[in-house]
């Protein structure tokens, strides 16, 4: 493990004992390609963030979508993070082996009407979305125009019966209310009033699997006893949703630190497919790990 930055709490030093609540941060990307220079900022920004508080770093392997993950990338990232100087505590945490986790928190929620099933394909939601004079939008674009959560209680269980395949979307008006007034605390930007209306029904466990990015990431924070979040600021208005789902399911909240997402010259967002970008590249074109911990904004 690289801990060489490690402050040790003295007192509790002194005394033998561990802190209480030790920081416990962890990166968690998707093996849908290879890291690039974004990603390495963000694992070292959660690794250090551990290291100074001796806390616990973490890597979790978000692999829910089996249609555009793929294991070579898994064992790139695990090449590319180890090559970097990167260690980690305990075993890597693989999303595809949990689903029965997500089962059971997305069974807790139903039991509690927070879900309703959608049915809609994205080519409805399209036409649905062009067809409304006025349609909401929210950070990520139109928010679901809510087509399936008037569906009656018998339609449901007709298209149910027929076999059609659906989604499970939060009723977020319905949960909001349930949970009231919410908030969390972003290190960088201080107290947060959570407004998860602003994402509209987001789904909640997809069509092909029992979870979906917003379900898995919340209580995988939870099962793996994070206290410290860390990631990119595209992420911040999910934090909202994830802060309810905190709320109904019962789970603790973590601190968050929602850092810059690393762009190209041109101020765009780095994209896996921006090859020479890719740790990978910058490891063919000779560099040092030290060179592109520097170039992704970390110098020793
Ligand atoms: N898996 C997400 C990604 O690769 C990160 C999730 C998170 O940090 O909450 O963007």
């Amino acid at each position: 493990m690289a801990t060489a930055w490690v402050a040790r709490d003295k007192e509790t030093e002194d005394l033998g004992m561990t802190p209480a609540r030790a920081t416990v941060t962890r990166f968690a990307p998707s093996p849908t390609g290879l890291l690039h220079l974004g990603h390495a900022y963000a694992a070292l920004f959660a690794w250090r963030a551990a290291c100074v508080e001796g806390g616990r770093f973490l890597l979790r392997i978000e692999d829910i979508d089996r249609t555009r993950c793929r294991p070579e990338f898994e064992t790139a990232i695990i090449d590319d993070l180890t090559w970097l100087g990167l260690g980690w505590d305990g075993p890597v945490r693989r999303q595809s082996e949990h689903m029965d986790d997500y089962r059971g928190a997305i069974g807790q929620l139903d039991s509690m009407g927070m879900l309703y099933p959608c049915f809609c394909t994205r080519a409805d939601i399209q036409s649905e979305v062009a067809r409304a004079i006025t349609a909401p939008h929210g950070p990520e674009g139109p928010l679901y125009p809510g087509t399936c959560r008037y569906l009656s209680a018998a339609e449901r269980a007709a298209r149910i019966a027929e076999g059609r395949s659906y989604a499970l979307r939060l009723d977020i008006e319905k949960a909001s209310a349930q949970a009231g007034r919410l908030s969390w605390l972003d290190r960088a930007r201080g107290e947060q009033i959570a407004w998860p209306e602003r994402l509209g029904d987001v789904v909640l466990a997809r069509k092909e699997v029992p979870a979906s990015y917003h379900l898995a990431v919340t209580l995988d924070d939870h099962l793996q006893g994070v206290t410290l979040v860390t990631r990119g600021e595209d992420l911040f208005a999910a934090t909202d949703v994830h802060r309810l789902l905190q709320a109904l399911l019962g789970l603790g909240t973590p601190a968050y630190h929602h850092h810059p997402v690393r762009t190209d010259e041109s101020g765009r967002r780095l994209a896996k497919r921006d090859r020479a970008a890719t740790l990978a590249a910058q490891r063919e074109a000779g560099r040092s790990a030290a060179e592109v911990r520097a170039l992704a904004g970390f110098p020793d």
